[in-house]
């Protein structure tokens, strides 16, 4: 699960990381009151109006309805309601969201931390994350600060600093040092940034998160090391033990009808393809997806109704693949086990009259326990429904579906 920047700035501050202090707001009044507060508490006199959105690329991005940046800075307190109004409701488009861009419902009006002073400020990049194949967490750090990551990792891969954690012993002293000593790091600045790291790794812990982001990660011209931006990714399978983490869920921000498909129990990510498809079981689902490409087509979704195939489930994944006007057929794609395929053709064909008319063929592979007597109530229904045994059958029942 994904969380806002202010969300996720908020978690940090809680685990003593330092972040640039910033308020939340949803109208340009609310905006102006949060600058006036930041002043009162940070003295600042400089404010940075941030669009809150679950995509990076921010500043660099463009509201199509004002053409302002995602990420502006407002150098007067009068300016902020009318940059802050430039930014709120608007599409904000960054290299992130893909050109239909992402509606900004929140900024956040943070306190200028780009002050002038003793040295120039510099940005740093830091993540946090988990390396799989190593099966430890991984700190990823570089001097290449507020730059994009991937492009650093594949031009100057040496400029990337790598120290891997065991998750069973924990960061090590030692191991924040190495990496504040690789950045260049030196005097309070580097002391600042061990304690940064440190907290850091504490936070990433302490929320079961399975990536954290902060780039840039600011050295100020007074030698602060602080967080100005903070992308959290916490881990789904640990949410029941973060009540207060799972409330920060943002369903705006998340596919309406992946969100829909969760409700019903299922597992649906929606694809770009013309044909659906329904199956029971992960690897089924994505062998079933080859196997569309195969007959020519191309899935317009992947969706697992999981091991209870019946009549309800079904009739929810009928209704959120019809939404989709890409969809030109259905292949439900059913392995008997559990439930045997008699019931699920039964399932099938209620789920169906519940609908009424659908407007594209649907093939129904069941293959298993009673495979030929569910094949028969699927050819006996009179449905716009044809059934198959055989993957290959149904891969040309597909094909033909669609050309
Ligand atoms: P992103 O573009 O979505 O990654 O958003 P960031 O939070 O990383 O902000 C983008 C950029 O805004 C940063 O790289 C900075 O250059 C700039 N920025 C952020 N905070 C400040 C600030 O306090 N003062 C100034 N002058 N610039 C800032
Ligand atoms: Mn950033």
């Amino acid at each position: 699960m994904n969380i806002h920047e202010y969300q996720a700035k908020e978690l940090l501050k809680g685990y003593g990381v330092r972040i640039q202090e910033g308020i939340v707001a949803d109208t340009p009044e609310a905006a102006l009151e949060a600058a006036k507060k930041l002043n009162a508490e940070t003295g600042t006199s400089w404010y940075v109006i941030k669009a809150q959105i679950h995509a990076g690329g921010r500043g660099k991005g463009k509201v199509k309805e004002t053409d302002s940046n995602g990420v502006v800075l407002a150098k007067k307190l009068e300016d902020v309601p009318e940059k802050a109004k430039n930014i709120l409701g608007g599409t904000l488009v960054t290299i992130q969201t893909g050109a239909e861009g992402k509606k900004v419902n929140k900024i956040l009006v943070a306190e200028d931390v780009y002050y002038p002073g003793a040295s120039e400020p510099k940005e740093y990049y830091l993540s946090i994350l988990l390396d799989r194949a190593k099966g430890s967490n991984v700190i990823m750090a570089s001097t290449e600060g507020g730059m994009d990551i991937e492009e650093v990792a594949e031009k100057h891969p040496e400029k990337i600093i790598k120290e891997w954690v065991d998750p069973k012993i924990g960061l090590q002293g030692f191991q924040a040092r190495k990496v504040a000593f690789k950045l260049g790091l030196e005097g309070n600045a580097f002391k600042e940034m061990v304690k940064f790291i440190t907290s850091l790794y504490n936070a990433y812990i302490g929320s079961d998160a399975s990536q954290f982001e902060i780039n840039p990660v600011l050295k100020t011209s007074d030698d602060k090391i602080l967080a100005v931006d903070a992308k959290v990714n916490l881990d789904d399978n640990a949410l029941y033990r973060h009540k207060d983490l799972a409330d920060l869920r943002d369903l705006a921000e998340e596919d309406p009808l992946e969100v829909e498909a969760g409700k019903s129990g299922l597992n649906y990510v929606k694809l770009d393809g013309n044909v659906g498809c329904m199956v029971n079981g992960a690897g089924l689902a994505m062998a079933t997806m080859d196997m569309i490409k195969l007959s020519g087509g191309e899935p317009a979704n992947f969706l697992d109704v999981g091991g209870g195939a019946n009549a309800t489930t079904v009739e929810a994944g009928f209704r959120i693949i019809l939404q989709d006007p890409n969809v030109k057929a259905i292949l439900i794609n059913v392995f008997g086990g559990i439930v045997r395929c008699d019931r699920i053709a039964n399932g099938v064909v209620e789920a169906y009259k519940s609908i009424g008319n659908i407007p594209v063929p649907i093939i129904v592979r069941l293959q298993g326990t009673n495979a030929e007597e569910g094949a028969r109530i699927i050819d006996e229904s009179g449905l716009k429904v044809s059934s198959a045994i055989t993957l290959k059958e149904a891969a040309e029942k597909v094909r033909a579906a669609i050309s």
